[in-house]
């Protein structure tokens, strides 16, 4: 079913011919098309200017307090995307190649993840393998630990919707070209041990539109100067940080059963759930799966941020890192 899309006219924008739409978020469309200087194909976020109303397109999941953005702030957020997105640079992060604006709409055209969402792997799927989902979660955890620890920028809205993918096998790098249909293959090594990537290939961390810049004290200091800055505001970045690995924890845990940890019809219900960290790991879903796992998600959904682990500490568990489970304590 090809419907016939259409991209409002940007001058500069020319070269990129719209293919298809390829996604609505709640702030935004999205087009796959082609870049005809190169003949490579990309994807076009265009942002309406000053009319982000939930009910403009039948989302209804906005907080209130969203619907009354400024023009102001509306600008300060878009442009605070392209700044972030335009310094960073990671093979698990959606790149920005070029930025437009007219007088109705902001362009970001963007590099294309043509597998599309994680989310709609799930559906797909029902569930992953641990090797699958560890596979996936790795990539997204070396996303944000590039974003914490080199960037400075935490994403805040690590989700499913926001988690894409190329569906490419990742080989290494001297290696032949492959097709994932080429199960062989994965015998001869030329994918990466151990991980096969069921179709999923390299997985990129897409949306900046509320990711934030954190101040840093052992580099940059673009809010003053180092030693003056108050303790709610070392704090803040400390938790600030701690909120992608929550979300970690919940995409880790979502990807493996095939449904969220915190659940309920009533939002009230739900926002009481998540504020006590009340989750389970249900029967019959979670029976096959390792205690590995599920130590490691109990570290992520972890109520105190203090308590909760950070990305070296992610890194450095066993089921992240493959090896037995319960670890060998040191003597
Ligand atoms: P929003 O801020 O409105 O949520 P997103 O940046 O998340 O906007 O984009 C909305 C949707 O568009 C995504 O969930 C995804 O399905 C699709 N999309 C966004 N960027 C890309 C991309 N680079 N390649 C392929 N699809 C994309
Ligand atoms: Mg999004």
């Amino acid at each position: 079913k090809q419907r016939k899309t259409q991209m409002p006219y940007y001058p500069g924008l020319e070269r990129y011919e719209i293919l298809e739409k390829v996604g609505d978020g709640a702030f935004s469309n999205v087009y796959k098309a082609l870049d005809t200087a190169t003949d490579k194909k990309v994807a076009i976020k265009v942002v309406r200017k000053h009319e982000l109303t939930a009910s403009e397109n039948g989302k209804n999941h906005l907080h209130p307090n969203m619907k009354k953005k400024t023009k102001a702030t509306e600008r300060a957020n878009i442009l605070k995307e392209v700044q972030i997105m335009r310094n960073i640079k990671h093979e698990n992060i959606v790149q920005l190649t070029q930025f437009s604006e007219s007088d109705d709409y902001y362009f970001l055209v963007l590099e294309l993840c043509e597998g599309g969402e994680l989310f709609h792997q799930i559906v797909k799927l029902t569930y992953f393998s641990e090797d699958l989902a560890r596979h996936v979660i790795v990539q997204v955890a070396q996303g944000i630990r590039y974003l914490h620890e080199e960037c400075g920028v935490v994403h805040r809205d690590i989700k499913p919707e926001n988690i894409l993918f190329d569906p490419i096998p990742i080989v290494p790098s001297t290696s032949p070209v492959n097709t994932f249909d080429d199960e062989d293959k994965e015998d001869e090594g030329l994918f990466v041990p151990g991980v096969g990537g069921g179709g999923i290939g390299r997985v990129k961390i897409a949306d900046f539109g509320l990711s934030k810049v954190i101040w840093d004290n052992s580099t940059l200091t673009p809010c003053g100067t180092v030693g003056y800055t108050a303790p709610e505001i070392v704090r803040d970045q400390k938790y600030s940080k701690s909120v992608d690995m929550w979300a970690i924890g919940c995409v880790l845990y979502t990807i493996l059963c095939g449904f969220p940890p915190f659940y309920d019809e009533s939002i009230r219900a739900l926002t009481e759930k998540v504020a006590r960290g009340q989750f389970t790991f249900l029967s019959p879903w979670w029976d096959p799966i390792s205690d590995s796992a599920k130590d490691l998600i109990r570290n992520l959904l972890c109520v105190d941020p203090n308590e909760r682990y950070t990305i070296e500490e992610f890194f450095e568990h066993p089921w992240v890192t493959n090896s037995p489970f319960p670890p060998k304590k040191p003597l």
